[in-house]
């Protein structure tokens, strides 16, 4: 009897190999890792960017900016003061994978580091497939996305474990019902914290930079 493993259940398997070893690395030199999920425009490198400054007086922090082409996220985040960007050009492809973060990682002195920053590529299927080594994922919804979201990518949502509600100061001219939003994400994952924030105001940032304060805190005992 041949007994066949679908190509897709072998290629997560060997991906989830390799995420072990980068959490390793990670570890063993106490940097603490997020991976940050979101659709195309939903305001991850602008979240990046008001994240970096809130952070800097406390922890080196380095970004690793998955995209398709282009560093245009890469140089914002220098720009912004992370102490180390690195550009990983996915070639095409639609996520980041356990690869190629390690490949970015490469280009990191974790000896010089506190945080690790991940840019996922803009897109809410695939990523949520891919481990990649973090210590958490955090998903960057946006308010003009719409709140059909989370019933429409469960498994973005469910596999999380902090959701960012960006835009918000968007939600008086887009009929947005937070309502609908958040009971859609309460069916996917009743324990995620969620904060709603503005990149454009500066409002709810502070929330979001003390819950990633407090979790590389913890991390170190
Ligand atoms: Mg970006
Ligand atoms: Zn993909």
């Amino acid at each position: 009897m041949t007994k066949k493993i679908p190509v897709v259940e072998k290629i997560l398997g060997a991906n989830e190999t390799l995420a072990e070893k980068n959490r390793a690395v990670l570890d063993e030199h106490g940097v603490y890792a997020i991976n940050l999920m979101a659709s195309p425009g939903a305001g991850k490198t602008s979240l990046i960017e008001q994240t970096l400054p809130k952070l800097a007086e406390r922890y080196r922090i380095a970004v690793i900016d998955g995209d398709i082409a282009t560093s245009i996220d890469a140089d914002r985040a220098a720009e912004a003061g992370a102490d180390i960007a690195v550009q990983v050009n996915t070639g095409g492809n639609c996520h980041l994978d356990a690869v190629m973060l390690q490949k970015g990682m490469e280009e990191i002195d974790f000896t010089k580091i506190n945080l690790l920053l991940v840019e996922n590529v803009g897109n809410l299927v695939c990523p949520a497939n891919f481990v990649l080594g973090t210590h958490k994922s955090v998903l960057v919804a946006s308010v003009p996305e719409g709140d059909d979201k989370p019933y429409k990518y469960p498994g973005m949502y469910r596999g999380v474990d902090a959701l960012i509600i960006n835009k918000i100061d968007l939600l008086p001219y887009i009929p947005f019902k937070m309502d609908y939003f958040r009971k859609g994400v309460e069916v996917l994952n009743a324990e995620l914290v969620t904060f709603p924030i503005s990149c454009a105001t500066g409002e709810g940032v502070d929330e979001w930079v003390n819950w990633i304060i407090a979790e590389v805190e913890a991390n170190k005992k």
